[in-house]
């Protein structure tokens, strides 16, 4: 859990950068939110003893909210997704293609796919405060205009690796472990 900060800047793509964002500054997420985020976090290995303490540490930074409270509201729902309340099923992290077509957010959600559902200015306002070239950002904002979102978020990634290596990317997870690949 003390790990995520650093991870989430390094290796998180745009998606998952959004929900942890969100988290930080308003110490809360809604379901679709959470529940993205949640299942993408025990994708790359939070255990559930983590994973309660994660969230409970951010939520309980809330002033309407305290350890009882978030015990009572929130620790059900992150120990069913890994499978220990209800169907006791197994969930797995969402893919892109989930992401991109299901759940569109709304005002005050942080869930939901950047290059399909932000608006376009702040992708590229974002790119030019991380100095991508300017040829990778043409790329990617080309990409986003044409509906091709996960070849912007490849194009999006090699700019932020700086490498040229073509990932096919599918899933959130599968652009966390390239990223860590690339970086150890
Ligand atoms: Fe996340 Fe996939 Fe969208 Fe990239 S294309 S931001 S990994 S949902």
């Amino acid at each position: 859990a003390d790990m995520i900060n650093g991870l989430s800047k390094q290796s998180f793509p745009p998606c998952m950068q959004n929900l942890h964002r969100g988290l930080k500054e308003e110490h809360h997420l809604k379901h679709w939110g959470r529940l993205q985020y949640g299942l993408f976090l025990k994708g790359i290995g939070l255990s559930l003893e983590e994973a309660l303490r994660f969230w409970k540490s951010e939520f309980t930074k809330a002033a309407d909210m305290d350890g009882e409270k978030f015990d009572r509201q929130h620790s059900y729902n992150i120990r069913y997704n890994y499978g220990k309340e209800g169907k006791r099923a197994d969930y797995t992290p969402f893919s892109c293609i989930k992401i991109i077509t299901t759940n569109a957010p709304g005002v005050g959600h942080y869930h939901g796919c950047p290059f399909r559902h932000s608006d376009a200015d702040l992708i590229e306002q974002k790119m030019n405060k991380m100095s991508f070239p300017k040829d990778k950002q043409t790329k990617v904002m080309e990409y986003i205009k044409g509906s091709h979102y996960q070849l912007a978020c490849r194009e999006y990634f090699k700019a932020a690796h700086k490498t040229e290596e073509e990932i096919d990317l599918m899933h959130p997870n599968q652009y966390y472990e390239e990223s860590q690949r690339l970086i150890n």
